[in-house]
Formats: C-alpha cells, structure tokens, sequence
C-alpha cells in the first residue's frame, strides 16, 4: 500500500480522444484531473481495470462529480462483470436515490468481455483477461488511428497467454513493485507483483519500443525514476518511462 504517490491512474489523450484509466483511491482524482486540465465534460471513455481500492474507489467520486457536471453525451464505462456490479453496488449505497437517477443522464456502463474490441471514432479498445490469481482483472490495448499501439498490462505480471496481444506494442505499461535488487525486501512474488528488472526482461522478450513503469513503492520517491530506470535498462533496449504524479509523456 502507499500512501505518497497515486500512481495507479492514468489519462491517454491525442487530439481526438481522451481515455480515463481507473481513478486511484478517493477524491484526489478529482484535483488531479483539474491539475491536468482533463474535464470530465471532455471525456470519450473511462476504463477500470479492476475492483481494488486503489483503483475503483476514486471511480465513486468521478461519478459524483459527473452528477454535477454539464456533460451532455453519456460517458462509457467499460469494466468485466465484477467492476461493474461493485461500482453500482458501491453507487447504491453511497448515492441517494435521486443523485443515482441523475447519474444515469450521465454515464451507460459496459460489461465487456475478454478479447472484446470497442471503437471510439478510429480508436480501437480491446481489453483483455490478464489471469490475476488474486482478483478478476482486465489489461487494455489502446490501438491509435495511425497504427501506434499501447498495452496496459494493469498491477500484475504478464501472463504468455496475452502474448499475441500485447508482442511488438509501441508502448507497453507494467507494474513493477520495486527494484529487483530489493527484492529481499518487499516480497514481490508473494504479493504478485515484479520488478523493475523483470519489466525490463519482459518489455525486451515482447519486442516493445517503450516501457512505462507505474504502481511502484513510495518508500523511495526522490529517487525512484533515475533507480528504477537504471534496473530496467540494463535488460531493455528501448526507452524507459518512470512517471511522477502528474508527469506527462509526449509521443
Ligand atoms: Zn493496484
């Protein structure tokens, strides 16, 4: 668990869509979102990748404020089964009857499936089972309309059986839980997660051009770009992402 940084959400945005990826742990997502100049009036899609705190629970205040937003097209919310039936349960019971009715002038939530593929505009969207071993998860590739492509892997090791997926994606996020050096440490194969190391390995075996590396430790923040930077190129030939809150990368 941390507590210094909230690094389990993020935004992709180009010039014609903008996607939410899972909302952290509270309110806070509202304030980053503002820091970000993301209104949630301009939002195409919203993605959850999981029933976790630190991922689902910043989903309730995202439907709170949509409530009160001025947003006009409802917003899709896509997640398998499990997220969706957790959000609303949360919302039913967090949400008076009439803020529920409200939400739904603002929001059309979408169970989708493993393999399922959406499409906003040229966008495509295809999410796939990731096989966590602890909760029911879903990754997503975000396929731009100029080829490029992204793989969200969520907060657990790759599984092969998403190889054909995710292999030669553009870009490539993966949690690392800490360094491999520290491995002693944190434990991170007893709690599912990898390393900076085993990222590095695994970006390289799948042929990736870019690697982003988020839901890390925070017990060494001042110094955890340029450590864990440093592991995971010493195995990868690509270019290495080890995002602050609130960073943005350019492509
Ligand atoms: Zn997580």
């Amino acid at each position: 668990m941390v507590k210094k940084c909230y690094n389990t959400c993020f935004v992709l945005q180009d010039e014609t869509f903008t996607l939410l990826v899972d909302a952290g742990g509270g309110n806070t997502i509202l304030n980053r979102l503002d820091e970000a100049n993301v209104d949630l009036s301009q939002l195409d899609a919203f993605f959850i990748t999981h029933t976790h705190t630190d991922h689902i629970l910043g989903a309730v205040w995202v439907m709170r404020a949509l409530v009160m937003s001025q947003r006009t097209q409802p917003l899709p919310v896509y997640g398998h089964d499990e997220v969706i039936k957790t959000l609303q349960l949360i919302l039913s019971h967090t949400f008076t009857p009439g803020m529920y009715q409200a939400l739904m002038q603002k929001v059309v939530f979408c169970e989708v499936t493993d393999g399922q593929k959406v499409y906003h505009r040229d966008h495509e969207l295809q999410f796939f089972d990731i096989h966590s071993s602890k909760t029911k998860q879903f990754g997503v590739k975000l396929t731009f309309p100029d080829g490029e492509t992204l793989s969200c892997l969520g907060d657990e090791p790759y599984q092969p059986v998403n190889h054909e997926v995710v292999v030669h994606s553009d870009w490539l996020m993966c949690e690392a839980f800490c360094l491999y050096r520290d491995r002693e440490i944190y434990h991170p194969y007893q709690i599912h997660h990898s390393t900076a190391k085993d990222a590095g390995t695994l970006a390289e075996q799948l042929g990736v051009s870019h690697l982003v590396l988020y839901h890390t430790e925070d017990t060494q923040l001042a110094s955890r770009k340029a450590l864990y930077t440093d592991e995971a190129k010493q195995v990868f030939s690509g270019k290495v992402y080890v995002p602050d809150d609130m960073e943005s990368i350019e492509w």
